[in-house]
């Protein structure tokens, strides 16, 4: 039997599905009609491009593996994804530990990772914080506060009056660093964690805040937003890597007793404190587009490979492995 690997034309599909041609795999992209050039003409790494949000009976008759990314899992929405009956790349069982940030956090917290505090209270304040709206697309309204009145001051204008209301937000620490993305992949198959890439988003507008005056940022009375625009690659302190890989191994672990098991990408979205410590505030339990500037490969995967390895690429050769041995069944749900 042939099988296809198939992804949702959007956010790191160009790399999935060249990672998959590498491999010798027959390709299909779905979705907007408006973007087909792109996989076909521009970039063309989709043997076969159907229109539409998720073709399922298309996708069924061509043997098709589907492998999620953050804007199909998004668009769809995670009941849709659960319930679809195509050949899913990963354990869906993660999606709603992912989702829901109190089980993101026990799920953290098992691994032994450091989080940032959260404030149930906003009256208990007592370093600068993040405000985070739940379900806001590219930290659309967060907002940052120094203490309750500015909360308070701050939450009125984002239409947040009063305690009741406080279940739309989580308040976390705002920790002062900088932004570092590992990327990793987990083979289940032969039961090993490799560090696949490391990446920091670039951010419209706080990453444009620094080049305006401090005077004149006053003056404009700026607030910050995160629209993620792109991805710049990191490469860490060698000192550093051994830390990032505990990290991911701890995940991996905690996974198998939370959830059934982590497999295949994920991402760790932390801040990097000046005393060197990781704090980890979000999980991302499948490829992120912050593995995009490695189409060719990363430092990390160079120094283990002898081709170019993307992350795209190394799915595929999980599935191509998984199916050479019998045992997709182990790696797909
Ligand atoms: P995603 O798209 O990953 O689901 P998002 O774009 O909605 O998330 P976050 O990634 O949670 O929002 O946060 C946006 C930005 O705010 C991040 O790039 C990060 O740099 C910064 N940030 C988030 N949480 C914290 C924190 N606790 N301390 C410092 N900075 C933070």
């Amino acid at each position: 039997m042939e099988w296809k690997i198939a992804t949702y034309a959007s956010h790191s599909a160009l790399q999935i599905l060249k990672g998959a041609k590498d491999e010798g795999f027959k390709t299909v992209a779905f979705g907007r009609e408006k973007v087909k050039p792109l996989y076909t003409k521009y970039f063309p790494v989709a043997d076969e491009y159907l229109i539409g949000e998720c073709p399922e009976e298309e996708l069924l008759k061509r043997n098709a593996i589907v492998i999620p990314h953050g804007s199909f899992v998004a668009h769809l929405g995670i009941e849709k994804v659960e319930s679809m009956k195509v050949l899913y790349y990963g354990n869906k069982a993660v999606l709603r530990w992912e989702s829901d940030r109190k089980l993101e956090r026990k799920w953290l917290e098992k691994a032994k990772l450091k989080i940032p505090r959260v404030y149930n209270d906003p009256d208990n304040i007592d370093k600068p914080v993040i405000v985070k709206f739940h379900g806001a697309k590219g930290g659309k309204g967060y907002f940052l506060a120094k203490n309750p009145e500015d909360f308070w001051t701050k939450a009125e204008k984002a239409g947040i009056k009063n305690k009741e209301q406080l279940k739309e937000v989580q308040i976390q620490e705002y920790i002062i660093g900088v932004p570092v993305y590992p990327h990793y992949f987990y083979s289940k198959l032969n039961d090993g964690l490799e560090l696949m890439s490391i990446d920091r988003r670039y951010e419209t507008n706080v990453d444009g805040i620094g080049r305006i005056l401090a005077r004149d940022q006053l003056e404009l009375s700026l607030e910050n937003s995160y629209v993620v625009v792109g991805n710049i690659p990191i490469v860490l302190r060698e000192s550093l890597l051994m830390k990032v890989i505990e990290m991911g191994e701890r995940v991996v672990k905690a996974a198998e007793k939370l959830m059934g098991g982590l497999w295949g990408p994920f991402c760790l979205e932390t801040i990097l404190t000046d005393e060197l410590e990781f704090v980890v505030f979000e999980i991302s339990a499948r490829i992120v587009a912050g593995t995009n500037p490695f189409i060719n490969g990363s430092p990390y995967t160079w120094l283990k490979y002898k081709k170019p390895m993307s992350t795209g690429r190394r799915i595929a050769i999980e599935i191509k492995q998984a199916i050479e041995e019998n045992r997709l069944d182990e790696i797909l749900t």
